[in-house]
């Protein structure tokens, strides 16, 4: 955490659209996450931690995650 120059919670570093590598903040995540359907991986940090079980990010997939966390 103490090289992380964004508050982003995406652990895929290796991805081009994290913040750590590029200068333009969450703007091409949420861009590319709106065009697909889907929902940023911070929101699913934001109910768990662990998050390497997934394997979509849909806004249906969310809703199914927060729901099945809540109860
Ligand atoms: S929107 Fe994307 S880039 Fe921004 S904090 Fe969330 S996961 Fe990270």
């Amino acid at each position: 955490m103490t090289n992380q120059k964004h508050f982003c919670s995406c652990r895929d570093t290796s991805c081009k659209l994290n913040p750590n590598n590029h200068d333009l903040g969450c703007d091409p995540c949420i861009q590319k996450n709106l065009k697909a359907g889907e929902v940023p991986s911070c929101f699913f940090h934001l109910i768990d931690e662990d998050i390497s079980h997934l394997k979509e990010f849909t806004i249906d997939s969310f809703v199914r995650f927060y729901l099945n966390k809540k109860q």
